[in-house]
């Protein structure tokens, strides 16, 4: 049987050692610093991270420009680190979950935050605020195969040269163990699996002809434009 139109090519972003990381999903954490919890809104206590998802094609590559996206007029940065999966596997213990990682990557998760607002007062889920086209900026993938999972460095993004959002991934709330630890529960992780780990607090409005500069130390850098 031939396919009655052709495949799409799949997602891929670029790795720092070379060759292409094949995406296959993107999984997302609601709320994983106190402080940007407190900022939405919401009781900081360390209640079990929540997870939502993004299509795999809503990847957009360091160096892009993004189209304003449509059907909103509050658009948002939310820089976050993205871990990328080169195992998968179901209930994995938090001492076992740095096995899966491949690496990491700066990604930036676009919230149309009017959309979420409305979404969640009225008790809707997340999709059309989250998962909408080009909505998953990535920087290119470090390699990092060393059985540790990153537990700390300077995260920050910056809007046209002002630094908007200044964290340490030390602050996460749910480490990187823990968050593919707890994912695990609710889905089998398979290779190729992105998951988009929160963002601090400091999020904010991004207009038509803005450049948002993203970076994470020791994983690297982001730049992509706003059109
Ligand atoms: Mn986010």
């Amino acid at each position: 049987m031939t396919y009655v139109f052709p495949p799409p090519t799949p997602t891929a972003v670029p790795v720092d050692s070379g060759g292409l990381f094949p995406v296959r999903r993107i999984f997302c954490v609601g709320r994983n610093y106190a402080a940007h919890a407190r900022e939405m809104g919401a009781d900081p206590d360390r209640e079990p991270p929540f997870f939502f998802m993004k299509p795999a094609d809503a990847i957009v590559r360091d160096g892009d420009v993004i189209p304003f996206p449509q059907a909103t007029t509050d658009l948002h940065h939310e820089v976050e680190l993205v871990v990328a999966l080169l195992h998968g596997g179901r209930d994995v213990a938090p001492e076992r979950a740095a096995e899966l990682i491949y690496g990491y990557a700066v990604g930036i998760d676009l919230t149309r935050r009017d959309l979420q607002a409305a979404a969640k007062a009225a008790g809707r889920p997340w999709d059309m605020a989250k998962g909408f086209d080009r909505s998953a900026p990535i920087s290119t993938i470090a390699r990092r195969i060393d059985g540790h999972a990153l537990d700390r460095g300077a995260i920050t993004l910056a809007v046209n040269g002002q630094m908007r959002q200044s964290a340490d991934i030390a602050d996460m709330i749910w480490p990187v163990a823990d968050t593919i630890a707890h994912l695990s529960r609710l889905v089998e992780l398979q290779p190729g699996d992105l998951i988009y780990t929160g963002t601090p607090e400091g999020v904010g409005p991004v207009k038509p002809g803005e450049t948002l500069e993203a970076a994470i130390d020791g994983v690297g850098r982001l730049t992509v434009t706003i059109e």
